[in-house]
């Protein structure tokens, strides 16, 4: 039976190939032990433990790409040993506490829509699920700002904003259906509108944090631009679960615009087309979305024969949606003017990810990689990987667009897809395959990497870190890694929280994924 998708809950990325009972959990070696005296003493701070085998392996998954195709044979990565639901801050702070006295991982949890491993219990022990937190808890409409708890998901929220309101946020995570507010922030998220409205992190102004030892803390949130020493509301932004559990946000939110206006242009090369992009936010103009697609994914996305295409839309008041519009028009001058209904069918197709299951079910291994970087190093890093991942064997396609544009710099989405051969010495053939698999995934995500660091780009832009980028953020950060790892011992002394994340030590053994 399929899984049934309910509004406000997580959806998971494909049904199991086998029976929900026989789903094995590849990372079981490393699982934490878990008795009944432990649940008991849950079952005594949380009235929702959950132990239930369907619920544990639901659990144990995101929507990382390589794990999905696991799935198809009966695996998740992790299982916990329960999922604990808190419906109030206190009861998460008690549950962090308890974990932490009892030595016991707890791993946040919400939308479980990341797609690099954040929310897997790497040790097993409590997945804390957060979506038992949901709704407005006020809005100041005077300051713009709203007060939300984290498991609020991403249509939801706007949905009601919109509707009863008169507000947006203005955030629009392709996972918008599937994420929620505690996930973005905990993962820098960005929205495809972040040119006008930024990524979640120039949204949040304050949070309210769980710490490890039970503790409940209020970060910013009272008053604008406080110069009340260093902002703690960013030191949780982008953790992960790692330093702290977030119960309440505080976001911006804007007046839903009233005007809106599109353009579509076709670009000889992709460099021409980003130096427009960088000339355009450079004048001033800050048009709430800017994508530049290459020739492969023109191709694919708009079906044009040649080019590489740049939509364009701008909402905001009507004079300066005008003029952001001249001025996009005015430094795109040496393209080829294109339909609006190219951006009409961007709107349409934006959050669908039907693709994602079909291809993985042909046994195609596929995944995007996000990262950042200035304006004079992108259209080098562009040429660079996109050589690199075409050159490793197996490769059917490597692709890119620039996806999100500020005025120093913008993020380069690349998506590369590939069969690789499996090794003939080995037995059993499936086993060989699901291995070759893995080397090749892991070979191209070395080599975007390492390319990116290279030309001193940063290695994520919004998915994060979680599990699969761990081994390549002690790199990126050099030296100030050890500030993050300072800042986790202080923070989280047991090293309960969301163990195995950010390539960061922890006390229950080393991450059976490298
Ligand atoms: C099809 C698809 C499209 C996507 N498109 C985008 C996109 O456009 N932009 C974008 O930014 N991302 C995108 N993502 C990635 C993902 O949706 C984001 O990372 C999102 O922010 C995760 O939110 P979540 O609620 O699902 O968090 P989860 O996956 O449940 O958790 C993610 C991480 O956050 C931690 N966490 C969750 N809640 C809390 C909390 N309350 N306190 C502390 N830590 C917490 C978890 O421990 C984990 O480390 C996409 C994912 C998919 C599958």
């Amino acid at each position: 039976m399929p899984e049934a998708v309910r509004r406000g809950a997580p959806t998971p990325p494909i049904e199991f190939g086998v029976a929900t009972a026989s789903v094995r959990a590849r990372f079981e070696p490393a699982e934490v032990a878990v008795d009944d005296r432990i649940i008991n003493k849950l079952k005594q701070v949380c009235d929702r433990v959950e132990v239930d085998a369907r619920d544990r392996v639901q659990a144990g998954r995101d929507w990382w790409p390589l794990t999905i195709s696991w799935a198809l044979s009966g695996e998740v990565p992790a299982r916990p040993a329960a999922v604990v639901m808190p419906s109030t801050a206190t009861e998460v702070a008690a549950v962090v506490a308890c974990c932490a006295d009892l030595r016991i991982p707890v791993t946040a949890a919400a939308g479980r829509s990341g797609v690099c491993g954040g929310s897997v219990p790497v040790f097993g022990g409590v997945v804390l699920d957060l979506t038992g937190l949901q709704g407005i808890v006020d809005i100041d409409d005077q300051s713009l700002l709203v007060d939300l708890l984290p498991g609020t998901f991403g249509d939801v929220l706007e949905e009601s904003l919109r509707t009863q309101h008169g507000l947006t946020l203005g955030h629009w995570p392709q996972s918008i259906t599937l994420s929620t507010v505690g996930g973005w922030v905990a993962c820098r998220s960005a929205g495809q509108y972040s040119t006008r409205y930024g990524k979640i992190e120039d949204m949040v102004v304050g949070l309210e944090v769980a710490l490890s030892d039970g503790r409940l803390i209020r970060t910013g949130g009272t008053a604008p631009r406080a110069a009340a020493g260093p902002d703690l509301t960013q030191l949780f932004v982008g953790s992960e679960g790692t330093l702290g559990v977030i119960t309440e946000v505080t976001l911006r939110a804007q007046p839903v615009p009233p005007a809106e206006r599109r353009a579509a242009f076709g670009f000889e090369s992709f460099s021409a087309g980003l130096d427009s992009c960088r000339r355009i936010l450079r004048r001033g103009a800050t048009p709430a979305v800017l994508r530049l697609y290459d020739v492969t994914e023109s191709r694919r996305t708009f079906d044009v024969s040649d080019g590489n295409v740049l939509i364009v839309l701008d909402e905001a008041e009507a004079p300066l949606v005008d003029a952001t519009m001249e001025l996009v028009v005015d430094e795109c001058g040496q393209a080829e003017r294109l339909g609006d209904d190219l951006v009409e069918r961007w709107l349409a197709h934006r959050n669908d990810v039907s693709a994602l299951e079909s291809v993985t079910r042909h046994g195609i291994t596929v995944d995007t990689i996000e990262i950042a970087a200035r304006w004079s190093a992108l259209s080098a890093i562009y040429e660079d990987v996109i050589s690199a991942l075409s050159q490793i064997d197996g490769t059917l396609v490597a692709s890119a667009h620039q996806s999100h544009a500020y005025r120093d710099g913008a993020c380069l989405y690349f998506t590369f897809a590939g069969r690789p051969a499996p090794e003939a010495s080995a037995d059993a053939a499936s086993a060989a395959e699901a291995g070759a698999a893995e080397r090749y995934y892991r070979r191209a995500w070395d080599a975007v990497m390492s390319l990116t660091r290279s030309h001193g780009g940063a290695i994520s832009h919004h998915h994060g870190i979680g599990i699969n980028r761990g081994r390549h953020l002690a790199p990126a950060l050099g030296p100030a890694f050890d500030v993050l790892v300072g800042l986790k011992a202080a923070l989280d002394p047991t090293g309960v929280l969301n163990p195995g994340k950010l390539g960061l030590p922890s006390p229950f053994g080393e991450v059976p994924w490298p």
